[in-house]
């Protein structure tokens, strides 16, 4: 077991599935035609591609029309908003979304700022929920999407998106959801929580990298970012990805298969992790909701332990972790996600995140509240460390 790499950081990648590559492998070989050819070999991934529609279709609640495959969360974000926004430049030039989204939303939001279009930051509160009044009160006549991630890929935290949805619908705007942390992880129903856009990404959930979707309810006004050929009933150009859009759908069925006993396990593993871990280590603090969190999600800042040492050294003792999103890990900023929730910058420099997935047992848990705790205490025996005020006892 001391020799064992303990990989916590599920919510970053997951490995492909077994029986995924094996769902896979036929496509880059005896079945490599391509899908818009009218012979056998093209015939087998055209079949494939009509397969793996209905099956993502089937998990969201939604129609096979409806889904679009991409190459991943960031390019479903990307589209669904600037789709959304070109679409609707006759009606207003305004966008709503949240402090904490992945920055594949913020960052498209903010490009799209040198050409106009506003956008709306709504905060959080301490634990990350982002109120529907809230949503509410930032929609102008000019808005023509709201972009509410389901759950936070740092923290966990949940949003109550069909409230938030009636708000929204009410006032006659499009919604968007990031669903890339829950796809695979909640249940999930379009028509239920009252989305019209949602991305989802099979890195997350046991699929290949670079495979993704996006949703689109139909008659939604939205337009397409890639032109070229007629694929994706010429919403998104390009030969498809056939073994990556079939290693998706199959991931998403195994997922959804599996998911309730998955679901219950990773949530009783996660809370002994929260339980062990505060109990272990004074001065530490849980980021994000304690209840309406992902199942195996867990964030902490410990006073006095900084980030980066904290992932070093989890790293020297066997343990895989993240510091925030895999996408700002190696800079040294505080997320914005922590910095949102109101936490100091230097105690959000200090913080980890903890993921779970399949291969993480009960044993290794526990071993992760030991190292965890012997190395924040060997942090915090260095020179210079004070206890900070507001959390020294
Ligand atoms: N959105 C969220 C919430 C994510 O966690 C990620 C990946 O970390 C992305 C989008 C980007 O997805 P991809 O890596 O498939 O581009």
């Amino acid at each position: 077991m001391e020799d064992e790499i303990i990989y916590l950081d599920y919510a970053a990648t997951t490995p492909v599935d077994p029986r995924v590559l094996e769902a896979m492998i036929p496509y880059f070989g005896e079945k490599f035609g391509n899908p818009s050819g009218i012979y056998a070999q093209a015939r087998a991934g055209r079949q494939a591609l009509d397969l793996a529609r209905a099956t993502v279709a089937s998990a969201l609640g939604a129609r096979p029309s409806e889904i679009v495959f991409t190459s991943g969360g960031t390019e479903s974000d990307n589209t669904a908003i600037k789709g959304a926004v070109w679409a609707g430049l006759d009606h207003g030039n305004h966008i709503v979304t949240t402090a904490i989204e992945h920055h594949a939303v913020l960052h498209t939001c903010e490009w799209l700022g040198r050409f106009g279009i506003e956008t709306t930051y709504v905060p959080v509160d301490e634990m990350g929920l982002v109120s529907p009044a809230a949503v509410q009160a930032a929609i102008r006549p000019t808005t023509v999407l709201v972009s509410v991630m389901h759950a936070n890929n740092e923290i966990g935290t949940v949003q109550p998106l069909a409230e938030i949805s009636e708000i929204v619908h009410a006032r006659g705007v499009l919604l968007h959801t990031d669903a890339v942390q829950t796809a695979g992880q909640l249940a999930m129903d379009v028509d239920a929580l009252g989305i019209d856009l949602l991305s989802l990404s099979a890195h997350k959930f046991y699929g290949p990298k670079g495979a993704g979707a996006l949703y689109v309810r139909r008659g939604v006004a939205w337009l397409p970012a890639q032109q070229g050929g007629s694929q994706e009933r010429s919403r998104r150009a390009g030969t498809e990805n056939v073994a990556g859009i079939v290693g998706l759908a199959t991931a998403l069925r195994l997922a959804c298969e599996a998911m309730e006993p998955e679901r219950i396990r990773l949530r009783h593993l996660r809370d002994r992790l929260i339980g062990g871990v505060l109990t272990a280590i004074p001065h530490s603090r849980l980021n994000g909701h304690p209840e309406r969190r992902l199942p195996n999600n867990a964030n902490f800042s410990f006073d006095g332990a900084d980030g980066e040492s904290l992932l070093l050294n989890l790293d020297v003792h066997g343990v895989a972790a993240s510091s925030g999103s895999a996408c700002t890990a190696g800079s040294i900023d505080p997320s914005h996600v922590l910095l949102a929730l109101g936490l100091p910058p230097d105690l959000a420099a200090n913080s980890v995140r903890l993921t779970l997935g399949h291969g993480t047992t009960p044993v290794a848990v526990e071993r992760v509240i030991q190292v965890l705790s012997a190395v924040v205490s060997r942090l915090r025996s260095l020179p210079g460390y004070h206890q900070s005020p507001e959390v020294s006892t």
